[in-house]
């Protein structure tokens, strides 16, 4: 059987389901491997159960790239699944069980390639680092922000490689892959709408804040904010059909044009989005509520900040006994896409899959790649090719149930992995 099956067999089946995590049974079992292939490893934890590992091929002083991944899982239901989601059990050429995708088999494939390159005697011209981080999926601090803030030495680097790209896509017979180089920034926010409270009975006499609240709630559900041309989208687009709209608001019906995946992947990135999620009103059926409160997620372009996403919010609301919170916002930052990195991975491409085009995108959701662009300026993209499995499937099982990965996806990743390290620091 082949070594990354092997490896990733052996991750799922320790459970880092995260909530609370316990990351610190995936971290010995990578150190293990790793040194025993000779890599030397760095231990990092904030509390002794939530370890982060960094393992590391010293460089001859050159800018250095980093492999980035996290060890911890969402949680998975069991009565949902045709298969253990903690057994790895491989079936039919896919090894099934939570983190497949998401992101234990990129986990493998990085220790496979580091180890791989250490027993050839790899010598870098920049430091190889391997990161295996906990606690990406809920955040609270004990992964690679943390290694960012308070061990900046140890995974500080000019390139980094992560989850979050690497799909391949068939537009109408020609092949797309794409690698993100940029992600919008999670800013969601609190509406809370006053009333007056009394009696349901009576419903006259109060002034229920949960039907201020629904009016509200629609103007946010019909408003289509102003598309804007990104430059991910300007280059997707570029690379697929040659050119780019100079109106903004051509962009979508351009896109579904050449095919509706297209449109698909752009819609997201053309503007911010809001998407109330919770609502939370009186807590007794008979008395009328005097205040509602509403969450609303939202993500917004790189560049834009919240006082912007505020007043926009304020402008599709009008003038209403209402007030904004803004909850917490994280992310939206990009890396630039003429680089050395950027490079690799179209190598790689070329030599995979010829005639296929590699394009940026921005990704809508948030990645760790975030700290080190925060943190370092590094140069961060995500990518992780995915061509057995088709992009659709598995967006379908990414954080569901049955989640699985193709071995020839794993492998492919394998030799990616390796190709990028020996492109960038050979
Ligand atoms: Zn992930």
């Amino acid at each position: 059987m082949s070594e990354v099956v092997e490896l990733l067999q052996r991750l799922i089946r320790v459970d880092t389901t995260n909530p609370p995590g316990n990351e610190t049974a995936a971290a010995d079992l990578l150190r293990e491997y790793l040194e025993a292939n000779g890599v030397a490893c760095e231990w990092y934890a904030k509390v002794p159960e939530r370890a982060n590992l960094v393992a590391r091929i010293p460089g001859a002083g050159g800018p250095s790239l980093a492999l980035l991944s996290h060890t911890d899982v969402v949680i998975a239901d069991a009565a949902e699944w045709k298969r253990d989601s903690f057994g790895g059990e491989l079936v039919d050429g896919e090894v099934w069980g939570r983190g497949a995708l998401d992101m234990k088999g990129q986990v493998a494939a990085t220790a496979v390639a580091v180890a791989s390159l250490a027993r050839e005697g790899f010598r870098p011209s920049g430091d190889l680092i391997f990161v295996a981080a906990a606690d990406e999926e809920v955040g609270d601090g004990f992964g690679l922000s943390w290694l960012c803030s308070e061990h900046a030495d140890a995974v500080r680097a000019d390139h980094s490689l992560n989850e979050g790209g690497g799909e391949r896509l068939d537009l109408d017979g020609k092949a797309l892959w794409v690698c993100a180089t940029a992600e919008k920034m999670s800013a969601p926010f609190r509406l809370r709408v006053h009333g007056r409270s009394g009696h349901a009975s009576m419903p006259g006499i109060a002034d229920n804040a949960l039907l201020k609240a629904a009016a509200l709630v629609e103007r946010l559900g019909a408003y289509r904010p102003e598309p804007r041309i990104e430059p991910e989208v300007a280059a997707l687009l570029q690379s697929v059909a040659g050119s780019v709209p100079e109106d903004p608001s051509e962009l979508l019906p351009f896109a579904r044009a050449i095919d509706p995946q297209l449109g698909d992947l752009i819609e997201p990135l053309v503007s911010l989005t809001f998407a109330p999620t919770m609502i939370e009103a009186s807590s007794k059926r008979n008395v009328i509520p005097a205040l509602c409160e509403v969450t609303v997620d939202s993500r917004l372009l790189p560049g834009q900040t919240v006082d912007e996403q505020l007043a926009c919010v304020r402008a599709v609301l009008g003038e209403g006994d209402y007030e904004l919170e803004s909850i917490e916002a994280q992310g939206g930052t990009r890396s630039p896409m003429q680089t050395p990195l950027w490079e690799a991975v179209a190598s790689f491409v070329a030599a995979e899959d010829p005639g296929a085009v590699l394009a940026p995108v921005c990704v809508s959701g948030f990645t760790d790649s975030h700290w080190m662009r925060d943190a370092f300026g590094t140069v961060a993209y995500g990518f992780f090719p995915a061509r057995a499995m088709p992009p659709e499937e598995a967006a379908l099982l990414i954080h569901s149930a049955n989640e699985r990965v193709p071995v020839d996806d794993l492998e492919l990743g394998v030799r990616f992995l390796r190709h990028a390290a020996l492109a960038m620091l050979g």
